[in-house]
């Protein structure tokens, strides 16, 4: 099956119809085609995972129509205000604190405290506006693939998987955005990219901070992922005393009745919906005080095995993280 192609003058209200009922659709940036799904919402974020095949949960990219719709989203100092107001809209990526209130879904972030944000050029920024709502977008091709710069590129690796692809022809950059992450007095280049750093320099007038550093950078990286307080005990058939109990599916673990505090991921089963609730469901588990947190077994296959790795990260020993990928 192929997805429909539309040219992006006559695209919009299409797009605008499948976001709104929580499907994602391909869309130009003037980066890479972009997966785009409505950011605050959980199942339309799971199917970008899942259309992908994604095998973990890497924090995703919130694109943004404005810089007043970014601020409701990141906490912005004068000094991200100002890199945004320089290459804003363009292939600038800010990683900076997410705001407390904000209705941004946890499976974008990944569970972290921090949120990457650009506003795009072109249809993207239109679509957002329509839509006033911040769109998480990562490149819309197949984990492993390299990223699309062409509608043609997006339909021959996902096009079965898809309904939509927005048509603006060849992508001006080519490249992904550069991202950077804004500490207190300090920028880190996270990803090179469409923005050369040195652009980044001068108009920051400060040397952006390269690699290693407190290790919370790499895409992928264990220590940038959410890690909760409390050990984390996989494929539990049963819950053992004092412990918390991260359900899924109809069938309980054996002592369930006894547990600290219990969420289901999905009482149906379902890997979309268990993805969608997988990073607040941990923190609430986390902060129920229980030692330690049961999980009981999820299948791998499909999103299953993003979740499997996401958990598998969780229950590791904090000071034997896996390597990076
Ligand atoms: P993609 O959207 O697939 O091009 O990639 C998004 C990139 O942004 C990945 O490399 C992520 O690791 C990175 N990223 C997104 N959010 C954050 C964050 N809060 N902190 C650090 N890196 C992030
Ligand atoms: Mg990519």
């Amino acid at each position: 099956m192929k997805a429909e192609i539309l040219p992006a003058s006559e695209a919009m209200e299409r797009a605008l119809a499948l976001l709104r009922a929580g499907d994602v659709v391909a869309i130009p940036t003037e980066t890479v085609y972009g997966l785009a799904g409505d950011a605050t919402n959980g199942l339309a974020v799971a199917k970008i995972f899942e259309a992908k095949g994604r095998p973990r949960f890497n924090p995703l990219i919130a694109h943004v129509a404005s810089l007043e719709m970014a601020q409701r989203v990141g906490r912005f100092d004068p000094l991200s205000r100002k890199l945004a107001e320089t290459f804003w809209p363009g292939p600038l990526t800010l990683v900076l604190p997410l705001q407390p209130d904000t209705d941004i879904h946890p499976l974008v972030t990944a569970g972290l405290d921090t949120i990457a944000l650009r506003m795009p050029r072109g249809f993207g920024a239109a679509l957002i506006g329509r839509l006033g709502r911040p769109l998480a977008a990562p490149s819309a091709n197949s984990s492993g693939r390299i990223s699309p710069t062409s509608a043609q590129a997006v339909q021959s690796d996902l096009g079965g998987k898809i309904r939509l692809i927005v048509d603006a022809g060849s992508t001006a950059v080519g490249l992904e955005s550069t991202i950077v992450k804004v500490g207190q007095d300090s920028l880190r280049l996270l990803r090179p990219g469409g923005v050369p750093a040195g652009e980044i320099e001068a108009a920051a007038g400060m040397p952006l901070e390269r690699g290693g550093g407190d290790g919370i950078q790499a895409p992928g990286m264990m220590a940038s992922h959410y890690a909760p307080g409390a050990a984390v005990r996989l494929n539990a058939r049963s819950v053992g005393k004092g412990e918390a109990l991260l359900a899924f599916g109809p069938d309980r673990a054996k002592g369930w009745e006894e547990a600290v505090a219990i969420r289901n991921l999905s009482p149906a089963g379902d890997l979309r919906e268990a993805a969608a609730n997988l990073f607040s469901f941990l923190r609430e588990l986390d902060d129920s005080g229980a030692s330690s947190i049961a999980v009981e077994p999820v299948p791998v296959d499909g999103l299953g095995e993003a979740i499997n790795d996401r958990l598998t990260r969780a229950a590791a020993p904090r000071d034997k993280l896996p390597a990076p990928d």
